[in-house]
């Protein structure tokens, strides 16, 4: 490596290319073509992530299934619809760090929060609140208002805020543990984005966790940007439930299937309040169709509807990929592959850019929330026809995340020099 010293240009990035083990895994996806036929340089797989090339045959198998079955596809189908969803649990699990008992792929993340909150949002007393981020993701705002809301509370009242400091972006953990601390007799339920969407900020999950269970409260994470970034680790957190979607990081399509996760302690209490439908009954009577709700002594029993399966086949057909690949070779290159994006756009001048994303790589995943100085949207627009996808956040923000499963070091590179080249046009 030593012949090409300056990280500063192709040959290094190509060099870092040839030697990365995962680099074989960028030819089995889909990438987005620009006008002349060159593949665009994609960093929004924290957004929408790209389509495995598998994808369409696992998606085809089911279509033709059903075509040659009919209902029988139930039973009959070379992967039977029945228990169809079993099929993706345990590779699940090992992404977000669960047991197979407390991981279920089931319908998409808002409602599976709303879900959970059923199960773990309890009002009693003046333990009524809930804790989220200041800067939380629009649709966990309007889900928490609202369970609030359904208790017949006031969402003015009963929900916390956790603030930066002024003049700081990310949640200093000592300030969080500290709200926690001083309001933790009101508390009903924490509940946070793991990662945060928008500063890419990864929070450490078990501390907040044993935080909040000291005052007796609940802890669920959204862990929508962390699952398939990070390798998550939510049974050994001890959280009590997590929710996240599939089609970030997890590459399965848009608006594809979300997942949930319930803490083990949590599987025999017959007590929870939960939504309830034949999905989640005791496959062994299920189809008696007796009276009496029995639930599976999994997470399964959060499931309401038979699923779509259609929608599953694209899930299990990257689940497979991510079991290949590993999610914790997965870390290791984007450990690598985000600190050399940082090592770039740092190299523009603090004059030009800053990057909100906490610089510690255990408080972050792949995504890098870029401020660019005197910007605005015209600056994403150039780089965006220069060859970029990536994504704009008002007023000032670039998010890029660098993919470890298919984005390349010259990926990196190539994004740095569009964008370097565009700062230089705008000054
Ligand atoms: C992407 C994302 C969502 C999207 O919710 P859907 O129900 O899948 O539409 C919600 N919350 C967070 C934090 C997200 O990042």
């Amino acid at each position: 490596m030593s012949q090409y010293e300056d990280r500063h240009s192709l040959p290094y990035a190509k060099q870092m290319d040839q030697n990365d083990v995962l680099n074989k895994y960028r030819s089995q996806f889909h990438f987005p073509m620009q006008t002349d036929g060159t593949p665009y340089v994609y960093m929004c797989g924290n957004s929408l992530g790209l389509q495995p090339k598998s994808t369409s045959s696992f998606v085809l198998q089911e279509l033709t299934d059903w075509q040659n079955l009919g209902v029988e596809g139930h039973f009959h189908a070379k992967n039977p619809w029945l228990p169809y969803h079993e099929f993706l649990t345990d590779a699940m699990a090992r992404v977000v760090g669960g047991k197979s008992n407390e991981v279920v792929v089931m319908n998409t993340l808002s409602v599976n929060l709303h879900l959970m909150m059923v199960s773990f949002y309890r009002p009693l007393g003046k333990r009524n609140k809930i804790v989220i981020e200041a800067d939380a993701f629009p649709s966990d705002r309007y889900a928490v208002r609202s369970q609030i809301r359904f208790h017949g509370l006031d969402p003015d009242e009963c929900l916390i805020q956790l603030k930066a400091r002024p003049g700081e972006v990310c949640l200093r953990s000592e300030d969080i543990e500290e709200v926690i601390e001083s309001n933790g007799d009101t508390i009903s339920l924490i509940m946070l984005g793991n990662t945060n969407y928008y500063t890419g900020q990864y929070f450490n999950m078990k501390q907040i966790t044993q935080w909040g269970h000291a005052k007796g409260c609940f802890v669920g994470f959204d862990c929508a940007h962390g699952a398939g970034n990070i390798p998550l680790d939510l049974h050994d957190s001890g959280c009590d439930f997590a929710v996240w979607c599939n089609y970030k990081y997890l590459n399965s399509g848009p608006g594809g299937m979300g997942g949930a996760f319930v803490h083990e302690r949590h599987l025999n209490d017959q007590s929870i309040p939960r939504f309830e439908g034949w999905w989640g009954h005791n496959k062994e009577t299920r189809f008696k169709m007796r009276d009496g709700f029995d639930p599976i002594r999994t997470a399964e029993s959060w499931q309401l509807s038979n699923p779509p399966i259609l929608a599953m086949a694209s899930v299990w057909s990257s689940l497979k990929m991510f079991d290949q690949a590993g999610i914790q070779q997965l870390r290791t290159k984007s450990i690598s592959l985000t600190g050399y994006l940082e090592f770039l756009v740092k190299s523009l001048g603090d004059n030009k850019v800053h990057i909100i994303t906490p610089s510690e790589i255990d408080k972050r995943g792949s995504q890098l929330s870029i401020q660019v100085k005197n910007a605005n949207k015209e600056l994403y627009n150039r780089i965006t026809k220069d060859g970029v996808i990536a994504d704009w956040r008002e007023p000032d923000v670039i998010r890029v995340a660098p993919v470890p499963m298919y984005n390349s070091y010259e990926d990196v590179y190539n994004f740095y020099t569009i964008l370097k080249n565009a700062l230089e046009d705008n000054s």
